[in-house]
């Protein structure tokens, strides 16, 4: 059973332009409200799946560190006594840098907070702007600082790739990152999702997005620059020093089961997909009528499971084991990638093979969506 625990919070005091996260802007927040009915949520939860000792909490966003420290102490204390913590338990909770979330970085700790991820995203002011982030560099660094000396674990998230970025400019600015010295750091290339601002901005001319060449070599640069500062991505955009990876999403990315509470959460609990109402007021009508938050759980096929397992478990430096998928799955090693792929991409050195352990190369990486419709059946990924 699942011994990771996600919390979304979902506002955000603006929304980014590139955002396609389930993030929403409001005037008022009925904090008592909110709290009570996360608490709900969190309980409905617990009566479905309780039992291990949880591993893992981690509290995303929207923007959790404007969550008041009492709220995220409630949820945590209800979720030991509901679940149990297992020694060395990590609790993250995502923060952006601004002065008066780091404000509340102590009280974040005391609530139990061990591990904190800074939306930094970059440590130019005239991309700060560009990125319609709230924050200044100056901000940035402070807080990675205050959070620096309140938690025992920092990551800070950085956007590149953005328009007319050169590998002078990145070099530069991701070696200052790496030189504040943080153990954990997720690097995104900037992606023009559907529905979002820049995607009008894009369509209406207002920039060009950087181009695929250009793209791909600031991808390598970044593994090139964190590899020798010892911060190797672990995963497609994630990088750290060794035992400092982020335990949670490693628990999604070898597709262990989670629980999700919150608006929007997903959740995955013994081949049980379950999905929250997305959007706040229906998330909140709905626990308040109901006792929970959920719109939809789903019975997944074993197939289903499989395809999301070489989906999410491709993504990392450590690949997955076929056969252990073909045992937890019943399904034949021939069925989840076809030999004859395999094959192919490992003669054109985009896949390796060692036994039954399947890894995508760092000359696959960049490639890797391409690269995943290619492995992945059809027949899995329709089942
Ligand atoms: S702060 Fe984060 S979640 Fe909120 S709009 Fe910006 S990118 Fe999205």
């Amino acid at each position: 059973m699942a011994r990771a625990l996600y919390i979304h919070w979902p506002f955000c005091i603006r929304k980014c332009p590139y955002c396609d996260f389930n993030s929403h802007v409001r005037q008022d927040v009925d904090q008592a409200r909110w709290a009570a009915s996360m608490l709900a949520d969190l309980r409905h939860e617990a009566d479905i799946a309780g039992g291990e000792p949880l591993e893992s909490v981690f509290f995303g966003g929207g923007t959790p560190s404007l969550m008041p420290p009492e709220t995220v102490a409630a949820l945590l204390a209800e979720a030991e006594r509901l679940w149990g913590f297992a020694p060395g338990i990590e609790i993250t909770l995502e923060a952006n840098p601004s002065s008066v979330e780091a404000a509340n970085f102590a009280a974040l700790a005391q609530a139990g907070v061990n591990r904190v991820s800074l939306g930094i995203q970059s440590l130019r002011e005239e991309s700060l702007q560009f990125l319609g982030r709230l924050h200044n560099v100056g901000e940035a660094l402070d807080a990675v600082e205050t959070a620096q000396t309140n938690f025992d674990r920092v990551s800070i998230d950085l956007i590149y790739a953005r328009p007319g970025q050169t590998e002078d400019a990145w070099h530069e600015e991701l070696s200052q990152a790496l030189a504040l010295g943080t153990d954990h750091m997720s690097l995104y290339q900037l992606t023009i999702e559907p529905n979002t601002r820049f995607a009008t901005d894009v369509r209406l001319g207002a920039f060009d997005p950087l181009a695929d060449d250009p793209a791909a070599d600031l991808f390598a640069l970044t593994r090139a620059l964190t590899a020798e500062a010892g911060l190797p991505a672990y995963e497609i955009s994630n990088h750290a020093r060794i035992g400092q990876e982020s335990r949670h999403n490693l628990a999604y990315w070898r597709y262990r089961d989670y629980f999700g509470i919150g608006p929007g959460a997903h959740g995955r609990r013994g081949g049980t997909a379950t999905l929250r109402h997305k959007k706040p007021e229906n998330w909140l009508a709905a626990v308040e009528n109901g006792g929970d938050g959920i719109k939809e759980a789903r019975d997944l096929g074993l197939r289903e499971q499989a395809s999301e397992a070489l989906l999410m478990g491709l993504r990392l430096a450590e690949g997955l084991d076929l056969g252990e998928l073909s045992g937890r799955f019943s399904i034949a090693q021939r069925d989840l990638i076809a030999p004859e792929k395999l094959r192919l991409y490992s003669d054109l050195g985009l896949v390796r093979q060692d036994g039954s352990r399947i890894t995508v190369t760092d000359s696959g990486m960049p490639l890797l969506d391409g690269l995943l419709a290619e492995l992945v059946p059809e027949a899995l990924v329709s089942a």
